[in-house]
């Protein structure tokens, strides 16, 4: 619990209080004995003076003792207000809740009649807090918990457990029809807008549910628990909610032994690089090997990157990491034809940081490959974090030379004018077209019009994920020969001697080494 003090009843206010009436007292005393000395004073003998001295003394004491402890008392109510309650809103504040669903949980074990802990979190809520600024994000607040008051039943307990997360502790027997019912239409009512005077505000919620007894008891458990539906719902897309189950407990668990396993597992030299050809189809030359990182964990085999990457990206191993892949990549590019270049994944928090391109230039020195066997493959949503800033280091690549792929081309960002500010030599047609190409004829009108875009563009233009021979064709026909996928080639580690390229089988049979 914090440790709140009352700013106008410091201990040092109470004792200087207390000390100066005393003195006041004493002075006063002496005072009065000194006029008193001798006869008495206007018929009153010295002795009834000394008396009424001392009576007038206790009396002070007295009432700066009340004084004190009246300031004692003011403080402890201050404390529990201070700690118990929300000063924003007046809710519950979330130390207090704690405290709540104990008793809830407590209570539900003792009657055996079930409560629902019910996790709400306003989506984005500290963007929205930046972008309307502090006093209208406390203004915001104010008027959800307003609306929030009035859409729960009146037994339910509301509490403010973060900046725009709440939590609603709900008897089962208040639940009017279904708990699906109720928290669909609390999730409406909750989503309609906002009048903050100025502007009116849309928000989008997310809704955590954990049921006690059945989800637990320990009350620090059960936020933990509905904090975990609320992710889920926020995974599956705006204004959803999800009732807690124990799978998803396995995959916090699992998602937090990575998160402790990363920086071990990159001391201990588990990672490696495979690479995976993109042939040129009209020649069936391979003209370029992407780099694709794997982990293969001592105990626990190969963890794919789609469950690691975006966890060091999160927790910052991605800076090391991708310095190291990029490092290797370049390295082993020694070894690779010299008409072939690598193309290297580069994540956005990477591509962000400050000395991006001083990293990519210092690699390229100590490792000595030239600039055109270098290809670094960026997403749209990496380059549109700071538009700015990405154009600024575009730039500062193509003009040493090197070339960048827009990765995932098409799933991004929709807004296509970036495409005329940026230098990037290349479009990568996302594996989600060309998987459609086969049974849906939208797919293919998508790839016609990008490769028609890349030629209005003057760049570059690649397929990934090609698998079959129909897609082939069908790419061929709508003018993208560049490909890549596991029709040509599976990423493998390329088995380097000195002076020789072994490549994998697969990659021999397609480039015709037979
Ligand atoms: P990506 O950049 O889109 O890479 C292509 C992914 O598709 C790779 O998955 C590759 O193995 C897979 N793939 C290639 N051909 C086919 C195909 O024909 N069919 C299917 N179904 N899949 C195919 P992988 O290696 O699991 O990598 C997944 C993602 O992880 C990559 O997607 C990339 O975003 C990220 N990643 C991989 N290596 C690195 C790295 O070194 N650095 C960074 N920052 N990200 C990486
Ligand atoms: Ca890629
Ligand atoms: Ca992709």
């Amino acid at each position: 619990m914090l440790a709140v003090s009352n700013p106008k009843r410091t201990p040092v206010f109470r004792l200087l209080t207390i000390a100066s009436s005393g003195l006041g007292s004493f002075v006063l005393g002496l005072w009065g004995l000194k006029l008193g000395l001798g006869d008495g004073f206007a018929g009153i003998s010295a002795d009834m003076m000394v008396s009424v001295m001392a009576a007038l003394c206790a009396l002070a004491a007295s009432v700066a003792a009340m004084s004190f402890f009246a300031g004692v008392d003011e403080s402890a109510d201050f404390v529990f207000t201070e700690t118990h309650f929300d000063k924003l809103t007046g809710l519950v504040a979330r130390a207090a809740m704690v405290g709540k669903i104990a008793e809830a949980a407590c209570a539900t074990s003792r009657t055996g009649e079930p409560m629902f802990l019910i996790d709400i979190d306003i989506d984005r809520f500290k963007q929205i807090n930046d972008a309307i600024g502090y006093s209208q994000g406390d203004e915001l607040i104010r008027a959800f918990t307003k609306r929030l008051k009035t859409c729960v039943p009146p037994r339910a307990l509301i509490g403010r457990i973060g900046a725009g997360e709440f939590a609603i502790l709900l008897p089962d027997n208040q639940v009017s029809g279904s708990l699906e019912s109720t928290i669909e239409r609390l999730i409406d009512e909750m989503m309609e807008p906002y009048d903050l005077g100025k502007h009116l505000q849309s928000v989008s919620l997310s809704v955590g549910i954990v049921a006690m007894p059945k989800d637990g008891v320990d009350p620090v458990l059960i936020l933990r628990r509905s904090n975990l539906a609320l992710q889920n719902a926020r995974a599956s897309g705006v204004g959803n909610w999800s009732v807690f189950h124990a799978e998803m407990g396995r995959v916090a668990d699992h998602r937090q032994w990575i998160e402790s396993e990363l920086n071990t597992a990159f001391e201990r030299g588990d990672f490696d690089l495979h690479y995976q050809p993109q042939l040129d189809l009209p020649t069936g030359r391979i003209v370029g090997y992407e780099a694709l990182i794997r982990w293969r964990h001592p105990e626990r085999g190969m963890i794919p990157p789609m469950e690691f990457i975006p966890i060091a990206e999160e927790t910052g191993m991605i800076g090391p990491i991708g310095e190291w892949v990029l490092r290797k990549a370049c390295s082993d590019a020694r070894h690779l034809p010299d008409d072939c270049f690598v193309a290297v994944n580069i994540s956005p928090v990477q591509f962000m940081t400050k000395d991006f391109v001083g990293i990519v230039r210092d690699t390229m020195t100590s490792t000595g490959i030239k600039p055109s066997r270098l290809e670094l493959e960026v997403t749209e949503t990496a380059m549109m974090q700071d538009r700015d800033r990405a154009a600024a280091i575009l730039k500062e690549l193509a003009d040493m030379g090197i070339s960048v792929a827009v990765d995932d081309f098409g799933t991004g960002y929709s807004n296509l004018s970036y495409l005329i500010d940026f230098s990037f030599g290349k479009l990568k047609i996302d594996r989600s077209f060309v998987s459609r190409l086969d049974t849906d004829s939208s797919s293919g009108a998508v790839v016609s019009t990008i490769v028609g875009l890349s030629r209005a563009l003057g760049v570059s233009i690649i397929a990934e994920g090609v698998e079959t021979e129909s897609q082939a064709t069908l790419l061929r026909a709508a003018g993208c020969e560049v490909v890549q996928g596991y029709l040509y080639g599976r990423p493998a580690p390329l088995k380097i001697r000195v002076g020789d390229v072994h490549v994998t089988d697969e990659v021999r049979r397609v480039a015709n080494l037979h």
